[in-house]
């Protein structure tokens, strides 16, 4: 088939959520259509611990998978499932939401700061109101996939040979971690239909058609259809990641940190929220 060329690409938008933590939106409500099941992606990172302390104290979630991803410090989580823990550097966090689940997500002074992604995954209509589910995936069960000039952590799904520690969720999402040196080329599988995008943590990258540096970190890019991406550094080499799942095609309602289909459906969570029957599990 083809080469996947960015047909749209975006910085992210600096803002404040939860209590006041500093974040980069990179990309949520406007781009969710295109970027169809992927609903949201935050990259959080700071040195300053008043950018990072305020952290995100006890808020829902409904009708999505949010997925945390630790680049560096430490964040402290719990729920209402009962999971709980601190999450490390190459932790990830998958947690789906389903028919509720309240947590708190609260990182912890770090000499490094506090730096990572926050990806939401949204959910087909009929998993929805599904069990909650929590995975914690600890740096070291995440296999790396050495390329040759560089390397590939597989966080979900399969990738060259290996099969990531979270596999088997709605959308059958694909999540790597990929760092490159100077001068390299990678090509990664993306087969035709499922919506993909890149986003660069560190240095820069190019894909099939531009000059190695076209997009330095900070940037996302949708991928258009095609079966495989091809990537290229320039003399700085790159981190970056890139994600790619089944799109749902389905509306979306989107109520703050719960997404469902409808109005009503968004409505009725609210209303359970507010009398206390949010919560089933
Ligand atoms: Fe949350």
């Amino acid at each position: 088939m083809g080469i996947r060329e960015a047909v749209l690409s975006i910085r992210g938008r600096p803002t404040y959520d939860g209590a006041g933590v500093r974040l980069l939106r990179v990309f949520s409500q406007d781009e969710a259509t295109r970027f169809d099941p992927f609903l949201l992606l935050d990259a959080f990172g700071s040195d300053d611990p008043a950018d990072y302390l305020p952290g995100f104290p006890m808020h829902p979630h409904r009708g999505i998978e949010t997925v945390t991803y630790l680049l560096e410090g430490s964040v402290r989580h719990s729920d209402s499932t009962g999971s709980g823990g601190v999450i490390g550097p190459g932790d990830l966090q998958w947690m789906s939401a389903g028919s509720g689940i309240v947590h708190e997500e609260m990182p912890i002074r770090s000499p490094r700061g506090v730096h990572g992604l926050q990806l939401w995954v949204n959910l087909p209509a009929r998993e929805k109101m599904r069990e909650p589910a929590y995975r914690g995936v600890s740096a070291g069960e995440v296999p790396v996939v050495p390329t040759g000039s560089g390397s590939v952590r597989v966080l979900a799904g399969r990738w060259g040979g290996a099969r990531g520690p979270v596999i088997g969720v709605a959308r059958d999402p694909v999540y790597l971690d990929v760092a490159l040196e100077a001068g390299a080329e990678l090509m990664i599988d993306a087969p035709a239909g499922r919506t993909a995008f890149f986003y660069v943590l560190e240095g820069a990258i190019g894909t099939a058609s531009g000059p190695a540096d076209a997009y330095p970190a900070g940037t996302c890019a949708l991928l258009g259809d095609g079966d495989e991406a091809r990537f290229s550094t320039g003399p700085e080499g790159a981190r970056f990641v890139i994600a790619h799942a089944t799109p749902l095609g389905e509306p979306i309602a989107w109520g703050g940190p719960i997404v469902m289909n409808t109005r009503a459906e968004l409505d009725q969570a609210f209303r359970e929220l507010d009398d206390g029957t949010f919560i089933r599990r």
